[in-house]
């Protein structure tokens, strides 16, 4: 039965992924078709001189719709966890620079790395991946200007905790919390972000991906990841991953999405 209902849940993410990509896609070949349209008319009526920004626009759209392509692909092909004694904090320290230059100069980046960190388990590829995620969402939410918040500790969850229909197990865990000082999020928004393809950007800037990834990353690293949010104030997020105990050889591989061929 659980079987069945992890199912259903996959086949209705599958569901909302084609219709959110097809909904995408579909603008912003409308946006091409009309800006060649109208450079073809033009070409046909004899003014050259001006078509330029209509190519540049089609142009720009075309770059949109590969990248969405390639987003979605990445997401399609996920690969299966490939986990392993990860040093959080150094994996966060070999990050900085490239934190640094994704944020731009108006936005501080803080660390705030605990001595003695556990090791956690996990795919550190995929862990980079998310945080660089969340790096720049926080910078999409602090269009202004603010700070960026890096922490990392280690936590005892000593009874399940229960959030929606998350629940965080007991045990001990490598948490990394990334904090914004951004424009927050209302409680309806923050309702849908784990939604695949909910995105509350521009078309090309936001595939609503993001969080979702993140999502499955935590679930299959049997972590969890929680979110909170004050409009106007700020965005908290708080990846919890487990802490490695160097059982790794017996245990099971971990398995994300599988593409319907197998590979
Ligand atoms: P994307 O960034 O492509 O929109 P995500 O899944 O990463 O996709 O995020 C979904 C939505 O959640 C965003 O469009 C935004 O509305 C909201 N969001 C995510 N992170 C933050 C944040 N740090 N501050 C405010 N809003 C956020």
């Amino acid at each position: 039965a659980e079987e069945g209902l992890r199912q259903s849940q996959k086949m209705e993410a599958i569901g909302q992924l084609t219709g959110g990509i097809a909904h995408d896609f579909n603008n912003l070949l409308t946006g091409i078709i009309g800006a060649l349209d109208l450079v073809n008319r033009r070409i046909k009526a004899g003014q050259t001189h001006d078509v330029q920004p209509f190519m540049d626009a089609a142009s720009a759209s075309a770059n949109r719709a590969a990248a969405l392509t390639h987003r979605l692909l990445a997401f399609a092909r996920r690969q299966p966890l490939d986990p392993k004694a990860v040093n959080a904090n150094e994996l966060i320290r070999g990050m900085e620079d490239l934190f640094t230059r994704s944020l731009g100069e108006q936005i501080r980046l803080r660390t705030d790395l605990a001595p003695d960190l556990w090791p956690t388990l996990s795919d550190a590829n995929q862990l980079e991946n998310a945080l660089l995620n969340l790096a720049i969402n926080a910078r999409d939410a602090m269009p202004d200007g603010g700070a960026l918040t890096i922490s990392t500790t280690n936590t005892v969850v000593a009874r399940a905790e229960r959030h929606g229909q998350d629940v965080l197990e007991p045990g001990h865990y490598t948490l990394i919390e990334v904090q914004d000082t951004g424009a927050g999020m209302e409680p309806e928004v923050l309702a849908k972000v784990f939604e695949p393809f909910f995105t509350t950007k521009p078309i090309g800037q936001g595939t609503g991906l993001g969080l979702s990834m993140i999502y499955g990353f935590a679930k299959q690293s049997r972590g969890h990841v929680r979110i909170e949010s004050q409009p106007g104030a700020g965005t908290q997020v708080r990846l919890y991953l487990p802490r490695h105990k160097g059982q790794l050889a017996n245990e099971a591989p971990l398995m994300v999405a599988q593409s319907p061929n197998g590979s």
